[in-house]
C-alpha cells in the first residue's frame, strides 16, 4: 500500500491545554504477531496504554500475510479510531504509534506508522527516539526522495527502502550501523515483525507472549493492558525477528556503551511499568525518600503534583515523618482535548489542569514535590495557586537535579533560552517561582533511587555531556557548562 498523500492541514498544537511548560517524550510503539487472530483491537488497546507518550497523533498498520494497511490520524487514538476502521484492519500482524513530535512538523503526513516499499514489499515502520546525523544520511537519499523526507523518522525508512540486498533483518542490520541517536523500532512486513533498538538503548522497547504469539511495545504496561506476559527488555543494539518460526534476535556490535534516557525513571513511563526487574513506582517513592534527606524542611505537610510526582510526595512524607496529603486535584481529561484554548482561557495557564484542595491547604507550610521545571511557569502558577489557597508557606523540591541543557534524543525539553536552569541558580529559580525554598535531587540521589549503575544511564540534560559516539555528533549545539551558583 503507499503512503498518504502529500496534503499538509493545519498544524495541531503539540501541548495539551493547561501543559504548556512539561517535558514531552516522542512516542510509544507496539506490535503484535498472532497467527489465527485479528489483532487491530489488541493494538488499538496496547496504544492506549502509551497515550502519554504521544498525544498528537497514532495509527496502526496491519497484515493479513498478503496486504499490509495502515490507518493513521492527527488527534488521540480514541478520536482516530472507530469500530468499522479496525474492522476494516484485519489481519494477524500489526505495529501501532503514538507520536509527539520532536522532528518533523506535527501533520498526518509525518503521523506513523511510516509506509514505504522496497523490493523486498511493503513495510510500516514506527519509531520512538530521534536521530542525530539525519542530515548526513539524508545525504544518501536520491534527491527527491530527500526533499521529501520531512522527518528523521522517513529519512530512516526511505533508506531502509532504498537497499536492494539482502534479507530485511540484513538490510536493519546495516541501517542500525549507519543511524546515530535514539530509535526503539517495530516494523512489520507483510509476514516479519521486527523489533531494534539502538546501541545505546535510550529508548525502551520490551518483547512478551501474546498467548502464542509475541508482542513487541514501549513499556511492559502496554503488555499487561491486553493480557501479554512480560518476556524481557530488548537489549540495546539488538534486532527482535518474528514469523512463522517464532522468535529470534541477533546482536549488532558496535561497542557502544549502554545510555538509557534516565528521565524514563524520573518522568516519562508510566509508574506501573517495569524496568530491569523493578516498577518504576519504587524508583519515583525512592527518589522522593532521598530528597527528602538531602533537602529537609521544618513543614506542615507533603504534596505532590498529580499524577507524575505522586509516589515521591509520598516517599518524602514517609522520610520525612511529614503527613502526605492531596493538596491538588488534577482534570485528567484537559490533556484529551485539542480545542485549543482561546487568549483569555489560556491565561488561566495551570487552572486548566489543576484545582487546589483550599481545606487541606490553609495556613499550613506546604512541601509541593514534583518533577522536574523546565521554564519555570508551572511551577510559579502552581506556587501562586497554593498561596492563594491559604498555604502559609510553600517549599519546592524536586526530584532530578537542574535541567541545564535541551534533550536532542526524543524529547522536548525546549531550548538553552527557554530552559530556566540553563540561565539562573537556584536561589534566582527560587525566587522567580516565588517559593520560600526550591531543592533539587543530586544526580548521586537520583542514581541511587534508580538502583542501577551511574554508567548505564544517559543524563545529558543535567550535565551536557550526552553519550559517548551521540556527543560527538551535536558539536555546536551543546553549550559549555556555564559557571551558574546552585
Ligand atoms: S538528554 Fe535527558 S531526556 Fe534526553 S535522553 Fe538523555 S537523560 Fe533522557
Amino acid at each position: 500500500m503507499s503512503a498518504q498523500g502529500r496534503a499538509r492541514p493545519p498544524v495541531y498544537s503539540p501541548k495539551p491545554a493547561g501543559s504548556e511548560d512539561a517535558v514531552y517524550d516522542a512516542c510509544g510503539v507496539c506490535g503484535i504477531y498472532a497467527p489465527g487472530e485479528n489483532v487491530a483491537r489488541p493494538t488499538y488497546f496496547a496504544l492506549y496504554a502509551l497515550q502519554h507518550r504521544g498525544q498528537e497523533s497514532a495509527g496502526i498498520a496491519v497484515s493479513d500475510g498478503a496486504d499490509l494497511r495502515c490507518h493513521k490520524q492527527m488527534g488521540l487514538l480514541s478520536q482516530i479510531f472507530t469500530e468499522q476502521i479496525l474492522a476494516d484492519l484485519p489481519g494477524y500482524l500489526s505495529v501501532g504509534h503514538t507520536r509527539y513530535s520532536t522532528t518533523g512538523s506535527s501533520v498526518v503526513y509525518n503521523a506513523q506508522p511510516l509506509l514505504a516499499e522496497s523490493s523486498l514489499g511493503t513495510f510500516a515502520l514506527a519509531h520512538n527516539g530521534n536521530l542525530v546525523n539525519t542530515e548526513a544520511l539524508r545525504a544518501f537519499l536520491p534527491g527527491e526522495v530527500a526533499g521529501r523526507a520531512e522527518s528523521d523518522s522517513d529519512v530512516m525508512a526511505q533508506l531502509l527502502a532504498g537497499l536492494d540486498h539482502g534479507n530485511m533483518e540484513q538490510r536493519i542490520a546495516e541501517i542500525m550501523q549507519r543511524c546515530i541517536g535514539a530509535f526503539s523500532i517495530v516494523l512489520a512486513t507483510e509476514r516479519q515483525l521486527f523489533g531494534f533498538r539502538d546501541p545505546w538503548g535510550v529508548r525502551p522497547l520490551c518483547v512478551g507472549r501474546y498467548g502464542e504469539g509475541w508482542m513487541l511495545a514501549s513499556e511492559s504496561c502496554a503488555l499487561n493492558t491486553v493480557g501479554a506476559e512480560f518476556v524481557r527488555e530488548v537489549s540495546p543494539g539488538e534486532i527482535i525477528i518474528i514469523d512463522e518460526h517464532g522468535m529470534r534476535s541477533r546482536r549488532i556490535e558496535t561497542g557502544r556503551q549502554p545510555a538509557h534516557c534516565i528521565f524514563e525513571y524520573i518522568y516519562f513511563s508510566r509508574p506501573d511499568t517495569v524496568y530491569a526487574g523493578q516498577e518504576l513506582y519504587l524508583a519515583r517513592y525512592r527518589m522522593g525518600r532521598a530528597i527528602a534527606r538531602e533537602q529537609p524542611v521544618e513543614a506542615d505537610v507533603v504534596i505532590g503534583v498529580p499524577d507524575s510526582a505522586t509516589a515521591a510526595a509520598i516517599g518524602y512524607a514517609d522520610e520525612s515523618g511529614l503527613p502526605y496529603i492531596e493538596g491538588l486535584m488534577k482534570n485528567r481529561y484537559i490533556g484529551r482535548t485539542f480545542i485549543s484554548p482561546d487568549q483569555s482561557l489560556r491565561a488561566q495557564g495551570v487552572k486548566l489542569k489543576f484545582n487546589p484542595l483550599v481545606a487541606n491547604l490553609r495556613g499550613k507550610r506546604v512541601v509541593l514535590v514534583d518533577d522536574s521545571i523546565v521554564r519555570g511557569t508551572t511551577t510559579r502558577q502552581l506556587v501562586a495557586m497554593l498561596r492563594k489557597a491559604g498555604a502559609r508557606e510553600v517549599h519546592v523540591r524536586l526530584t532530578c537535579p537542574p535541567m541545564r541543557h535541551p534533550c536532542f534524543l526524543g524529547v522536548d525539553t525546549a531550548t538553552y533560552e527557554q530552559l530556566i536552569a540553563a540561565n539562573f541558580s537556584v536561589p534566582e529559580i527560587c525566587k522567580a517561582i516565588d517559593a520560600d525554598s526550591l531543592g533539587y535531587l543530586s544526580e548521586e540521589g537520583l542514581v541511587a533511587a534508580t538502583g542501577r549503575p551511574r554508567g548505564e544511564f544517559c543524563m545529558g540534560c543535567f550535565t551536557g555531556r550526552y553519550p559517548e559516539g551521540i556527543h560527538e555528533q551535536l558539536a555546536g549545539k551543546v553549550r559549555e557548562p556555564q559557571a551558574i551558583t546552585s
